[in-house]
């Protein structure tokens, strides 16, 4: 049984849900609250009979989901039983002590692995599929990123606001909407990368230059590239952690860090151009001293993902942990200049993801 919408001018009858993926406002809606929150995306909206024929269709990509799952699970058994077949026992180790059937059956296990070395095409096929199950957890990793990211951004879409609003209210809708359509049309084609060029020499990049790692006991930074460009609104890019010992993630304006040259300092002063989080929690701002320095309540853990979104709009920088689902910190930043994606580390290793 559907209950009344959960709005302001609550009572009204549910009319349908909202199905953006991005939409920040309660999906199941009364007619006011389609008009106020979802007439941006308005051909997202579905009645509830239409809910019915979506429904159909997506069941079809769960079925889909469903029928690799037990494809997978299938060769897993059948990868199972073959290996359990072949498995060279602990007292088989020792052949002086084997009695003469132990002996045949243990050379008969000898001769299929020999085979299977020798053939090559079973151990061809795995490792294809190896690298194809790469991808497909990279992809998965990438949808959870994107899921989580469409949580996080513009949070300021999350009020309802009353059936009766003002002019007021309805011109920061609006205003809202036109933002909303300026992030979606300006993308940039270019995948983010770590730079070759600007990095201290005891960091090496790997895996088509989305990882880093530092070579020696010393700190090392390293940029992203491209830098974010004039007129671009939004950026949102991820880290994932794979080994910390100090790390901080942020941005940074490229002219001013490029001064410090050999000189990285971000605690003592705060013309460092940055605005970074470090893993034991601290924060680091070039715009207010007051906010570089100094410790919050978080911490970044190995395999964390983090993601950092820019909205030069708002002039904000958020960093929003992935894996935990919370937001860490959310900074005023300078957005009158231009910035890059930065990575200071000492003992680490950090890969980066870009997003749309
Ligand atoms: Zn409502
Ligand atoms: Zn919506």
């Amino acid at each position: 049984m559907i209950q009344s919408c959960k709005c302001e001018d609550g009572g009204q009858k549910i009319i349908g849900v909202c199905t953006a993926l991005n939409c920040q406002s309660k999906r199941a809606s009364c007619v006011e609250c389609l008009k106020q929150l979802h007439l941006q995306h308005a051909n997202k909206f579905l009645d509830l009979k239409k809910l019915q024929v979506f429904q159909e269709d997506q069941m079809k990509t769960f079925s889909y989901l469903k029928k690799l799952q037990n494809d997978f699970n299938r060769l897993k058994s059948i990868l199972d039983n073959f290996i359990v077949s072949l498995n060279i026992e602990a007292h088989e180790k020792n052949i002086e002590c084997q009695t003469i059937s132990q002996l045949n059956s243990l050379t008969d296990k000898l001769v299929k692995l020999n085979y299977i070395e020798q053939s090559g095409y079973l151990i061809k096929s795995f490792q294809n599929l190896i690298q194809n199950m790469e991808d497909a957890k990279n992809n998965i990793q990438r949808l959870k990123i994107e899921y989580t990211l469409n949580e996080f951004i513009s949070p300021s879409q999350n009020i309802c606001i009353s059936v009766n609003s003002s002019q007021l209210q309805m011109q920061i809708i609006l205003s809202l909407y036109r933002q909303q359509k300026n992030m979606n049309t300006l993308v940039i084609k270019e995948k983010i990368r770590f730079s070759q060029q600007y990095k201290t020499d005891n960091i090496v990049l790997k895996d088509q230059e989305t990882m880093v790692q530092t070579t020696d006991d010393k700190f090392g930074w390293v940029l992203c590239e491209p830098g974010i460009i004039q007129n671009q609104f939004v950026k949102n890019f991820a880290f994932e952690i794979s080994k910390n010992d100090w790390l901080a993630i942020g941005i940074c304006h490229k002219d001013q860090f490029l001064k410090q040259k050999g000189n990285f300092d971000i605690w003592d002063n705060n013309n460092h151009g940055c605005y970074l989080i470090d893993q034991s929690g601290k924060v680091f701002s070039q715009l207010k001293i007051e906010e570089n320095n100094k410790s919050k309540n978080f911490k970044i853990n190995n395999q964390d993902i983090i993601i950092i979104i820019v909205d030069k709009t708002n002039k904000k920088i958020q960093w929003i942990n992935q894996t935990q689902n919370t937001q860490l910190w959310i900074m005023e930043f300078d957005a009158s200049q231009d910035f890059y994606p930065v990575v200071c580390l000492r003992k680490s290793s950090i890969k980066v993801i870009d997003l749309k």
